[in-house]
């Protein structure tokens, strides 16, 4: 999705790490919690209904010809909403940051494990997508990072505090108490931040003006490009 266009934004001075869960959409490194919308959520339910529905009809009956047909409007509709949902949240982060940090994630992976049997795999990694375009768009900065114990270490004293799926609170030796996914975001932005400063990053990793380079993984301490 690269685009040529570039539109004259001015830094904001705002950083963001942003955590993908299995409640919200995100929770970002300020706490700030971004749910899958109302509606959104309700023609989900309605699509897995007609998926049921479709499912008891006899084959090359005439009701299964009209519930296939009600599933494919509804697919239609759910996919038309979740990508409204998604740019409109794209857009808008990339417009607030000067600097957007996500997890290098393998979406695969991810929907076996920590997103099993959430709507947000799909919008996630289409989320990513158009990150990566309006990032180029308003020339701000995408950094991907390794996702490894971004939601066991404390972000306050880099403890390592184990904790299963369930655990939806991070509690710290050292006196944090944040909520889980609030705690892996600010973690995902300390590792950029604390991979290499942010000088050194600008002058010799993140390209010109046009946003050509504006995705780049960050794994112990080396850069490579990820898209542009
Ligand atoms: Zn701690």
């Amino acid at each position: 999705m690269s685009s040529s266009r570039v539109e004259s934004s001015n830094s904001t001075g705002n950083y963001l790490g942003i955590d993908v869960g299995l409640e919200s959409f995100y929770t970002d490194s300020t706490g700030k919690k971004v749910e899958n919308p109302r509606f959104l959520r309700k023609s989900e339910k309605k699509l897995k209904k007609l998926q049921r529905k479709l499912s008891k009809c006899k084959k090359g009956s005439n009701n299964r010809r009209k519930a296939q047909a009600k599933l494919a409007r509804q697919h239609l509709k759910v996919s038309r909403q979740r990508k409204d949902f998604v740019v409109k949240t794209a857009r808008c982060v990339a417009m607030s940051n000067d600097i957007v940090v996500i997890e290098n994630l393998n979406i695969k992976g991810l929907v076996r494990t920590k997103l099993a049997k959430s709507i947000n795999d799909a919008s996630w990694s289409m989320f990513r997508e158009w990150l990566e375009y309006f990032c180029q768009v308003f020339d701000r900065k995408l950094i991907a990072v390794n996702p490894n114990y971004t939601s066991q270490d404390c972000s306050n004293c880099g403890q390592r505090v184990k904790k299963s799926l369930s655990t939806r609170t991070h509690i710290c030796s050292c006196g944090v108490r944040l909520c889980r996914d609030h705690n892996a975001g600010i973690n995902i932005l300390n590792k950029c931040k604390n991979s290499v400063g942010h000088t050194q990053i600008t002058q010799e990793y993140w390209g010109n003006a046009s946003g050509q380079m504006s995705l780049f993984c960050v794994d112990e301490n080396h850069y490579t490009k990820f898209a542009g």
